[in-house]
C-alpha cells in the first residue's frame, strides 16, 4: 500500500461539492470508503436520508476507544473567489478550495494519520474510530446528531477530537495553540410589548408599544452581564497576562475587564475572550408599527443570547427580569444547552504534550470556550469528553484565517502535515 499524502486527499475531497444545502455528503463517504477498503479496512456508510451519508471506520481492537470526528459538508461558496472553489488546486504549497479549513482539512489529516498507522503496522491497544459526519453546517441533525441518538454504539468512545478551536496566534515570541473545551449555548428569545393603538395626531391618548420596546432594548444594550470565570478560562487569561508581561494576582469578576482592557492583543481576540467570561445579549431584530399616523399597539424584538456552561433559560429569564419590566413578555424560541469537557482529564494533558512535542519550545497550549457550536455538542451530550483543535504550522498564512465560511478558502500543506502528525502521534500514544 502506498501512502496517499494528506494534501492529495484534501484536494480530492474539495473536488466533491458537498455544499449544504443540499449536502450530498454520501459522495464524500463513498470516496473515503474506497480509500479504506483499498487498505483492507472496511467501514460503514450511515445514510439517514438519501445522499446524506456519514462514514465510520474503526482500526485496532481493545477496550480503549478514541474518536476522531470531522464534518464532510461545507457552506455554500457565494461569489467573488479568485480561483475555482471546487478545483482543489495544489499550488505553491497551498491547497485551494471550499472546505480547505472547515473542515475537509481535518478529514484529510484524520484519514491520512489512520492510514499511516496501518501502513507502518503500529500496534494499537484499543480502537481508533473515525467518523466523517454530514450536515454539521446546518446543525448536524442528519450527521452526528443522528449517530448520537440512533447509533450511539458506533461513536461511543473515551475521548473525541474534533474541529472547534481557533487557529494559533503569536503572542510576544510564543505561538499559542488552543484546545477547545466548551461551547456556549444559545437561548434566543423574542420580547413582546403590548400597548393601545391610537391616532398619531393625538399620541397622548394611546400607549405606544414601540416606545416601550425601545426602552427595553436600550436597557438590554446597556446590560452588564455577571462575569463568570470557569477554571479553564482563568488559566487562559492568566497565561495570556503572563505572556504579555502583566502581573495578575487574583482574577475575580472585578479584575477580568481591567485585564482584558490592558491586554495588548488584537481587538477581535480580546472581545472573544470577553465573551468567554459572561453571557452575551444582543438585540438584533425589531418589528413594530404599521403606518406613520398610527400609534402602534404591538412591537416585538429578537434577542440573541449566548450562555456559558452552568447557565440555562432560568438564569437568562432571571437576569432579563432585572432590567425589563413585567409588561414585556419573554418567549424563548430556540434553546441549546452549553457543553463542556474538563481540562483535568489526562487525555487533555496528552493533547498538550503531543502539540508541544511537534510545535517545539516556542509553543504553548491554552484552553478556550467557543461562542459557536460544532458536532462536539452531540458528543458531549452523549457523555464523551470532546476537544476541539485548530492546529496550524508556525508559518501559516494569517490572511487565510478569514476565509472560513468566506471566499478564497485555502490551507498550506505544512499546516496540513502538522495536523496529520499530531493526530497520528496522539492516537499512537493514547492507544499504546
Ligand atoms: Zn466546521
Amino acid at each position: 500500500m502506498l501512502t496517499i499524502a494528506p494534501e492529495k486527499i484534501l484536494s480530492d475531497l474539495i473536488q466533491i461539492d458537498s455544499s449544504n444545502p443540499p449536502g450530498n455528503e454520501t459522495a464524500v463517504a463513498v470516496y473515503l470508503k474506497k480509500l479504506f477498503d483499498d487498505a483492507g479496512i472496511v467501514g460503514e456508510i450511515i445514510e439517514p436520508e438519501e445522499g446524506r451519508g456519514s462514514y465510520i471506520v474503526r482500526l485496532g481492537q481493545g477496550s480503549k476507544k478514541l474518536l476522531y470526528i470531522a464534518h464532510s459538508d461545507v457552506v455554500p461558496v457565494g461569489d467573488g473567489w479568485d480561483f475555482k472553489p471546487f478545483s482543489g488546486e495544489i499550488k505553491n504549497g497551498v491547497v485551494h478550495g471550499r472546505g480547505a479549513l472547515d473542515c475537509k482539512d481535518l478529514i484529510a489529516a484524520q484519514v491520512s494519520a489512520a492510514l499511516r498507522l496501518v501502513e507502518e503496522k503500529v500496534p494499537l491497544n484499543g480502537e481508533l474510530i473515525i467518523a466523517v459526519t454530514a450536515d454539521e453546517e446546518i446543525g448536524g441533525r442528519l450527521g452526528a446528531g443522528f449517530l448520537a441518538e440512533r447509533r450511539p454504539e458506533l461513536i461511543q468512545a473515551d475521548f473525541a477530537v474534533n474541529e472547534g478551536a481557533d487557529q494559533p496566534i503569536m503572542i510576544k515570541n510564543k505561538l499559542a495553540y488552543f484546545l477547545q473545551v466548551g461551547e456556549k449555548g444559545t437561548a434566543w428569545c423574542t420580547l413582546k410589548a403590548h400597548g393601545t393603538a391610537g391616532h398619531g395626531s393625538v399620541p397622548t391618548l394611546a400607549d405606544n408599544a414601540v416606545v416601550k420596546m425601545a426602552r427595553a432594548v436600550s436597557r438590554l444594550h446597556n446590560y452588564r452581564a455577571e462575569v463568570v470565570v470557569v477554571p479553564e478560562v482563568e488559566k487562559l487569561l492568566k497565561s495570556l497576562a503572563k505572556l504579555c508581561g502583566i502581573e495578575v494576582q487574583a482574577l475575580g469578576p472585578n479584575e477580568v475587564d481591567a485585564l482584558l482592557d490592558q491586554l495588548p492583543l488584537e481587538k477581535a481576540f480580546v472581545e472573544s475572550l470577553r465573551s468567554m467570561t459572561r453571557m452575551t445579549v444582543s438585540p438584533n431584530q425589531i418589528r413594530g408599527g404599521t403606518k406613520t399616523n398610527i400609534v402602534p399597539d404591538y412591537c416585538e424584538a429578537d434577542i440573541d443570547i449566548r450562555i456559558l456552561p452552568g447557565q440555562d433559560c432560568e438564569y437568562v429569564e432571571k437576569e432579563l427580569r432585572l432590567i425589563i419590566n413585567k409588561e414585556i413578555e419573554i418567549e424563548f424560541n430556540e434553546y441549546r444547552a452549553p457543553t463542556f469537557s474538563s481540562s483535568r482529564e489526562s487525555f487533555y494533558r496528552l493533547m498538550e504534550e503531543v502539540t508541544l512535542g511537534l510545535a517545539g519550545d516556542n509553543a504553548i497550549c491554552l484552553p478556550v470556550i467557543s461562542a459557536g457550536s460544532t458536532d462536539s455538542k452531540f458528543l458531549r451530550g452523549a457523555g464523551i469528553p470532546s476537544y476541539g483543535i485548530g492546529h496550524m504550522a508556525s508559518g501559516f498564512d494569517q490572511q487565510a484565517r478569514t476565509t472560513v465560511h468566506g471566499k478564497n478558502e485555502r490551507i498550506d500543506i505544512e499546516s496540513l502535515s502538522l495536523k496529520t502528525d499530531f493526530l497520528k502521534e496522539l492516537a499512537r500514544r493514547y492507544l499504546a
